[in-house]
């Protein structure tokens, strides 16, 4: 089943579209079943289940960082996650910084931004990401490279309005882009896109889709 979930995901999926399989709550045999079908990237929301994880499954595995990350986790995953999709304050690049500065690396990472309506939702208020991106001290960090942004879309059946969040984070991409990232061939990624919308996040441009459980099936929270 998961082998073919995949296959019928990548064949929609235009050229270029990085498909995140999110296997959060998920055993190690599902991740390997996917595995073997050809699947490399896997994106998991805590830190303890990703290290638990990442210690069973093949070493060449990416693994995404998709939820919240708390300051003083951080360390557990630098040394091994390729991307971090979910840094949303200042205080989490200068730590991402600092630990990926001790094991002699420059990790990767997108700026989460709020776009839903809903309140609970994480990540930067845009106008203060870029209050804090022109103050400049980022610019100081050696040791994370900002690869683009991560957004999730209002959990709702109106299609108009998730459609209008996604172009929404598109502008974001472009407006960060225009004023810090000119040039800068690595600001590229804009990590948008679920089980139940990445068609009209594919359509307004992602460049990440992270998907669960189309992929295999739905979750259990015990
Ligand atoms: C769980 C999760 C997903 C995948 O959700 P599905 O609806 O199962 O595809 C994507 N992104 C984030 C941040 C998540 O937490």
């Amino acid at each position: 089943m998961i082998a073919e979930n995949l296959q019928r995901i990548r064949a929609e999926l235009p050229e270029g579209v990085l498909l995140v399989a999110v296997s959060k709550t998920k055993p190690v045999e599902d991740i390997l079943e996917a595995y073997r079908a050809g699947q490399r990237d896997f994106g998991e929301n805590k830190v303890q289940e990703m290290v638990g994880k990442k210690d069973q499954l093949p070493a060449d595995i990416r693994w995404h960082m998709i939820g919240h990350l708390q300051t003083n986790k951080v360390k557990y995953i630098v040394p091994f996650v390729h991307l971090i999709h979910s840094v949303d304050s200042l205080k989490l690049l200068r730590t991402v910084d600092k630990e990926a500065r001790k094991v002699n690396k420059v990790q990767d990472v997108l700026l989460e931004i709020h776009i839903a309506k809903e309140p609970s939702k994480f990540g930067f208020v845009f106008e203060d990401l870029l209050t804090l991106l022109r103050e400049g001290t980022w610019r100081e960090l050696t040791h994370v490279r900002i690869c683009g942004v991560m957004g999730m879309a209002t959990f709702t059946d109106d299609h108009e309005q998730v459609r209008s969040e996604f172009r929404y984070l598109h502008d974001c991409f472009d407006r960060l882009q225009q004023e810090f990232f000119a040039g800068a061939s690595h600001f590229r990624e804009i990590s948008m896109g679920m089980s139940g919308d990445y068609p009209i996040a594919v359509e307004e441009g992602s460049t990440i889709v992270r998907i669960g459980t189309l992929i295999f099936g739905e979750r259990n929270y015990l």
